[in-house]
């Protein structure tokens, strides 16, 4: 059932992450003095994206044009290598606004990445997801969860260390179950309280500790419609960085049909049939609208389309 390569939006960065340099204070200094370096500005969670005359692209930019922001206490991140390039993210959120004011300015504008990931190049959508996560997860955890006090930057933005504990702290990834449950030729689809009437999507929830990927997807069905479903295989997964999810696509059998929703987290469910979901998929139904090829629960759907052959 799984494709040879995965689909996902955000799953596919190409930079060796080099783990090994990040305790090397020296050689993160070198090649942040390395004119060939490239470092992308985050404002507020948002990375900058430049014109270019064929579209758009990340705002990639040479460390020199960052001197006061390097040498001040900006969260400065090392994302990995490639091609013998060192790529950094910074984050520029004290500046009031670096799009007109400062070295920045004129140079391009700060874009929510959900919003622009469609038009960039998959590898660079899943580099900023990367920085994204990171950048949010530093302004997030400026105090230790153990003792209250300020904590530090380490490890060139891989961990955080408390200035009075000394506690370590590292950048978390939060796994999240979507699931497409499917029954005699229909898949099981869930309408959030807020979503637009006619939007669908497949049903999903955060796996609680303690449980199994499989469980959760079990679970998380059954609180949500009350249908129980079997024999749960893992698909593919995706970063997502809002702020930092991994998203666990999956395939279940559903044993019962009948609906109950909670209300809460579901408003609406309901049973689709392929032709309804393919229409939607291609942006040709009146009555169901799908999530786009970004999110994993397209990716699901295609899936299983492409099954019936
Ligand atoms: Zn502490």
């Amino acid at each position: 059932m799984s494709p040879p390569r995965n689909p996902n939006g955000f799953a596919h960065n190409p930079l060796d992450r080099s783990a090994h340099h990040r305790t090397d204070p020296d050689w993160i200094a070198q090649r942040l003095g390395d004119p060939s370096s490239l470092v992308v500005p985050f404002w507020r969670a948002m990375p900058l994206i430049v014109k270019l005359p064929d579209g758009r692209d990340t705002g990639w930019l040479r460390p020199s044009l960052l001197p006061s922001a390097l040498a001040g206490e900006a969260t400065l991140v090392f994302l990995g290598v490639e091609k013998d390039i060192a790529y950094f993210a910074l984050d520029v959120s004290d500046m009031a606004d670096p799009e007109r004011e400062g070295p920045l300015a004129g140079l391009g504008r700060f874009e929510e990445l959900r919003a622009i990931a469609p038009e960039l190049h998959r590898a660079e959508a899943s580099i900023l997801a990367q920085a994204k996560s990171l950048i949010d997860w530093h302004a997030r955890h400026r105090f230790c969860a153990q003792c209250g006090a300020r904590t530090v930057l380490a490890d060139a933005g891989y961990k955080r260390t408390c200035s009075a504990c000394e506690a370590q702290h590292f950048p978390r990834t939060d796994p999240v179950v979507i699931t497409l449950a499917t029954r005699e030729g229909r898949c099981l689809l869930g309408r959030g309280p807020k979503w637009p009437d006619g939007f669908f999507s497949a049903l999903a929830g955060f796996v609680e500790p303690g449980e199994t990927i499989e469980q959760a997807a079990a679970r998380e069905i059954f609180e949500e419609t009350q249908v129980r479903v079997e024999n749960v295989r893992i698909f593919a997964s995706q970063p997502w960085p809002y702020p930092s999810s991994l998203m666990i696509g999956c395939f279940a059998e559903a044993a019962s049909e009948a609906i109950t929703v909670d209300g809460i987290e579901i408003a609406e469910a309901r049973w689709f049939d392929r032709a309804s979901v393919a229409a939607a998929l291609e942006g040709r139904s009146d009555v169901l609208r799908t999530p786009p090829p970004l999110a994993i629960a397209h990716q699901l759907l295609r899936v299983w389309i492409a099954e019936a052959g």
